[in-house]
Parts: structure tokens; sequence; C-alpha cells
């Protein structure tokens, strides 16, 4: 079955959250500088007392942490609904945060569910859960992050605790997380995938440390919400430890997916408003005494652009509907959750650079907000696994359902040898009918490929 329609009583939840993204929650970035992860910052009482007058706005409506399955508070939406939902949230920096639905606390609450002990759950998930506080997932290092079995970062066992040692990179929000939750090598002589393991660091352990902030591009020196942070011999009991020992990868991979899904769903938000401004720009702008959208250049740019974005909204719908049937951990699923997160960072790389280029002197402007979409565009082909390997993942997937012609040099699809496998096959159609393949002048193959060419018999047109 396949509907495209959206019921009455979702509409209406969707029109709500429209009104109140677009009127309430996107003001807020122009006045608020997301330089310093403003939505996070725990320290700014009187942004936090508005986020917080918003987000019990949002609860009201039934639409907080919307990600969440029932047993966790949540409303069961699923992740077709979500990704209605999550494109509006593109657009805002703090719509996430306002509707509770901010990486990497969505996955970071889903491992903490998975795994987490009733102990780990009451001192952590719910707090998350409720918006109290905020977290961090310290996995890439320093030294590369597309290689995770090459950690430095090492958890040592000494008498009943751990201790943590090492430097971990791009630790997105981790001056305002209440805890980290960081992968460690705990047995770095271990088959690569059984070296790790995940550990809860309370923020304020000793010998955690901050060796700097670092931001993108776009935000000023030392600003930023992504440090580089450093565990010097953080000792921590067994009762920290998330998951099994030698487990870590496990942990990390359930976490993953959704969190791309979601990612995914958000930028469909972020390149449709991107195509606005193209919009308005192409009737607006004058050149030659006409508007540059009757131009037939600009009109490409934009019918591609939306053609683009429609093709790759699908695209995460589809990958959505796999989650919904449960089906986001098997082959297909993981194939598409891949494809989608290369696909989110191309459109969102191809669009922005062409909607810089129709804002002209405008889009280099620092009057204009093109860096930060820019930084954020280029940023998806990188964070959650560089597009290189996902599309090498989707290559593997989609690959493993061919199989080799090794008995011939030919394609499978040379005409002289389909012809004499569709000879093969119409033959008891032609019989039933008492026609030869010459009563209807067909075009046919007299010199069996099999005899010929050595083939095996069977393998033709396979
Ligand atoms: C905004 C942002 C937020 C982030 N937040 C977090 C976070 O909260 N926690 C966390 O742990 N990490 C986080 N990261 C880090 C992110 O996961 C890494 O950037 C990512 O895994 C890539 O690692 P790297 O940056 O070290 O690049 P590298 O691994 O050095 O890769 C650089 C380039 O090398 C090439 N390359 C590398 N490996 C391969 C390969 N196998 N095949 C083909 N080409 C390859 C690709 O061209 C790739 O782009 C974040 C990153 C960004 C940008």
């Amino acid at each position: 079955m396949v509907d495209f329609s959206i019921d009455s009583t979702f509409q209406v939840k969707l029109d709500w959250m429209k009104d109140f993204v677009e009127n309430k929650v996107r003001p807020l970035e122009y006045i608020y500088d997301y330089d310093f992860d403003a939505p996070f910052d725990t320290s700014n009482v009187a942004l936090r007392k508005i986020v917080v007058r918003l987000q019990n706005e949002v609860k009201a409506q039934g639409l907080w942490a919307a990600h969440l399955p029932p047993h966790l508070g949540g409303h069961g939406f699923g992740a077709v609904k979500l990704t209605y939902m999550n494109e509006m949230l593109g657009l805002s920096a703090f719509g996430s945060v306002i509707f509770g639905c901010q990486g990497p606390d969505t996955g970071n609450s889903e491992i903490l569910a998975m795994f987490g002990t009733d102990e780990q759950k009451r001192t952590y998930l719910q707090p998350l859960l409720d918006g109290e506080i905020f977290s961090t997932f310290a996995m890439t290092e320093p030294q590369g992050g597309s290689d995770p079995t090459n950690l430095q970062c090492v958890a040592r066992r000494d008498g009943d605790d751990w201790v943590i040692t090492g430097d971990k990179w791009f630790s997105s929000n981790a001056r305002n997380a209440a805890f980290i939750i960081v992968m460690a090598a705990s047995d770095p002589e271990a088959p690569p995938y059984e070296r790790a393991t995940m550990f809860i660091i309370p923020r304020d352990a000793p010998g955690f440390e901050i060796v700097r902030d670092i931001g993108f591009w776009t935000d000023a020196p030392n600003s930023g919400g992504h440090p580089w942070i450093r565990f010097n011999d953080v000792r921590v009991p067994d009762s920290a430890r998330l998951g099994p020992i030698g487990e870590g990868f496990k942990v990390a991979q359930s976490r993953l997916g959704g969190g791309r899904l979601h990612h995914a769903q958000r930028n469909i938000g972020l390149v449709k408003h991107l195509i606005d401004l193209m919009a308005e720009r192409a009737v607006s702008r004058f050149s030659g005494g006409k508007p540059i959208a009757s131009n037939q250049a600009v009109q490409h740019t934009i019918a591609q652009s939306y053609i683009e974005w429609t093709q790759y909204r699908l695209l995460v719908l589809y990958t959505a509907w796999l989650f919904d049937q449960q089906m986001e951990h098997g082959s297909e699923g993981r194939k598409m959750i891949s494809a989608v997160k290369a696909a989110m960072a191309k459109i969102a790389e191809d669009v922005v650079v062409r909607a810089v280029h129709l804002h002209g002197s405008h889009g280099l402007s620092n009057i204009m907000r093109f860096g930060h979409y820019l930084a954020s565009a280029l940023h998806e082909g990188a964070a959650d696994g560089v597009t290189e390997l996902h599309l090498g993942l989707v290559s593997k997937l989609f690959l493993r359902d061919y199989t080799p012609r090794l008995d011939s040099n030919l394609p499978g699809e040379t005409t002289f040898l389909k012809k004499a496998w569709a000879q093969e096959k119409l033959q008891p159609l032609l019989d039933e009918l008492g026609l030869t393949f010459e009563d209807g002048r067909a075009s046919i193959e007299t010199d069996l490929p099999e005899e010929k060419y050595n083939l095996r018999k069977g393998s033709i047109g396979a």
C-alpha cells in the first residue's frame, strides 16, 4: 500500500507546529547567538526560561520528544510522521531542543534505554527525557574519526574501578553536558570490534578537562559547541559502564541509525528553505529589465533543485517507513540509512552553493546567513560517518544481490545472448498458438551461442 495522505488529526498537529515554529521558535535564532550553543547553555538563565516556557507549550500539545516510543514516554508517532515534524525543525537551530528531540541526546537516550541499568536510567535517562539536562557522545578522536577500531582513549581496570585516559575530538555540547558517554578501548589487543566499552562519565568527574572549544568556520575563535576534551585518568566505578565489556561497537551502532534519519529529516527543511530563498530572489531581482527568473539558466537551477529535493524527501520517507516496519537493522534498512546519509550531504551541498550564487554579492555577504548554511550543509558529509564510507556501504549491500557471470566475458545483456534466451522463453507460447518466429517476422538467433561461445546452458541471459 502506498498512501501519501496525512490523516486529519495529525494534520491539525502539523498546522499547530508550523505556526509555532515560524512565529515563536525561528525568531530566537535571529536574536540569540547559536555560536555559543545558546539553547543548550544552562548558564544563560534568562534564555533557559524562554526555552522552558516554549517546551511547555510543546508538551501541552503532546508533541514533546516525538521520536520516543510509548514505553519511554513518547506518543509513538513512528518515523514517517516524525519526518513531517522534523522537516519543520530543520530551519531552526533551536527547534530540536524546544521539541525535545536534539542530538546527541536522542541517541544517548536510546542507548541508555537499551543498555542502561535501573540506576543509570534513574540518574541519567529520566532527566534527559524530561529536558532537564543535556549530554555528550564522545567517540571521535583527534587522530581520526572514520576508523573507530583505532581508539587511543583507553579504559584500564583497577580493582573495582575503571580508569579512563585519552582525548576525544568534536565532542558536541560537552561544555553544557551533565554527562558524557565515552567509547574507550578496554582491551586494545582484542579483535577490532571487541576492543571498546562504553562508560558514562559525569562532567564534573575529577580529571575531566575541556582542552579547547571548537566551532564551525562561522563561529568566533574559541567558541562553538564541539570541544576537544581530555580524560586525565578519570576514575569511575564499574557501575558507570554502559553495556557489556567489549561491546562498545554494538552499543554505538544501535544509536546511529535513528540519529542519521532524524538528521536527514531536518535536512529536508533546511534544503527547502534554501530553495524558498532562491525562489524569492528569482522573482524579485531584476536584470535587463526582467526578473532573473525569466532566464532559462535560473529556471533550470530552481527546477533542478526542486526535483532533487522532492526525490530526496521521498527517499527519507521510504527509509522512515522501513523504520516503522522494524526493518532498520536489516540489509535494506542499513542500505537505505546510508543512502539517505550520502544523499543528504550531496543535496545540501549542491543547493546551498546554487542559493549563494543566485544571491550574488548578498549571498557572499555577512548580512546573510549563507556561511552558516554552507557549514551546516558540508557538515552533513562528515558527522556520523563520512560520505565515502556510506557510499561504500550502499554499494556493498546493493552488490550482495548480484552473482558474478564467471563463465563468459560477455555481459548478460549482449543482444545475441538475450535473443537466444528470449527464444527459449517464448517457444512454448508460440508452440501453443501453432506459430513460428518467422510467422511474426521475428529477428531470431539461429547460431545458438551456448555452442559457439562455449557458454554453459542455463547461464544464457542470467
Ligand atoms: C558538526 C560535527 C559534530 C560532531 N559531533 C560529534 C560528536 O558529538 N561525537 C563524536 O564522537 N564525533 C562527532 N563528530 C565527528 C565526526 O563523527 C567525524 O568528523 C567523522 O567520523 C569523520 O572523522 P574525521 O573528522 O576524523 O575525518 P577523517 O576520518 O580524518 O576523514 C577525512 C576524510 O578522509 C577520507 N576518508 C577517511 N576514511 C575513509 C575511508 N575509509 N574510505 C574513503 N575515504 C576515507 C574522506 O574523504 C574523509 O572525509 C562531529 C563532527 C562534526 C562535523
